[in-house]
């Protein structure tokens, strides 16, 4: 199955309506003949908005860095998953490895954040990934599968037919070091293996994007790779076009 290219930048808590307004007239300017892949930009919530407003007339799509898992409520500070539909996000970001070591996610609540966006038509993106010590001790793949099965387990394999998985060495995240290509298509190979080995059609049809210091200068090598069907990009994502030209990489 032919699956189109995905392109993710995770903006984190970056940027001002300033800088947004340049970066997306850089980008509009630059980006000329629509390329191949769909791409899509999650600024933090409180951007959303105007972003949206930004990006009215172009192809490129909204998404949102996180959620919570319930539609209201006494939750002070979170924001909800038809909060981020109305908003005109397609996609959220979730189980980032930010929001799993910083702010104490378990697996089970990102496989209930991942059935909360699903509910409402959101695409989870479901980041997935060992750290540094787990990759040294060879149990990348337990981790990986571990991650993948809080959410079989809560949602069912059906939830994977058009679904988005980022596969995010921690140890690449921010760090300037990226995997090898052979490093994330072992990996990538292996999450579609296993969500073949229970619906074949969900694993040929899902996207799995690699993410960990992708750059433009090594997205072409990455881009080759048969199971890297795209990428998450923090860090290189703020320069329109750095991140314009790591799309391009994905053009083939
Ligand atoms: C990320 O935070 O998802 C990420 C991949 O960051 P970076 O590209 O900066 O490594």
């Amino acid at each position: 199955m032919k699956r189109i290219p995905l392109v993710i930048a995770n903006w984190k808590m970056h940027g001002q309506i300033e800088w947004m307004q340049h970066y997306i007239h850089e980008f509009v300017k630059a980006s000329g003949t629509p390329g191949q892949s769909e791409i899509v930009l999650c600024p933090p919530f409180v951007y959303l908005q105007q972003l949206k407003v930004l990006l009215r007339e172009t192809e490129v799509g909204l998404g949102a860095q996180n959620l919570h898992d319930s539609e209201q409520g006494a939750f002070t500070g979170e924001v909800s998953a038809p909060m981020l539909k109305e908003l005109g996000c397609s996609y959220v970001v979730v189980g980032h490895s930010e929001r799993r070591r910083l702010f104490g996610e378990t697996d089970a609540a990102v496989a209930a954040k991942f059935a909360a966006a699903r509910l409402y038509s959101l695409v989870p993106i479901l980041c997935v990934g060992e750290n540094e010590a787990e990759r040294a001790a060879g149990i990348t793949e337990r981790v990986v599968q571990r991650q993948l099965d809080a959410v079989l387990q809560s949602c069912g394999i059906d939830v994977f037919a058009g679904a988005v998985i980022a596969y995010e060495p921690v140890w690449a995240i921010g760090t300037g070091v990226t995997a090898t290509p052979a490093q994330a298509q072992a990996v990538h190979g292996f999450i579609r293996n296993y969500i073949a080995s229970l619906s074949p059609s969900s694993a040929s049809s899902m996207r799995v994007l690699y993410g960990g210091s992708v750059r433009a200068s090594n997205v072409a090598e990455l881009a080759q790779e048969p199971d890297v069907d795209g990428a998450l990009v923090g860090g290189a994502s703020l320069v329109a076009k750095e991140f314009l030209a790591i799309c391009a990489g994905f053009n083939k």
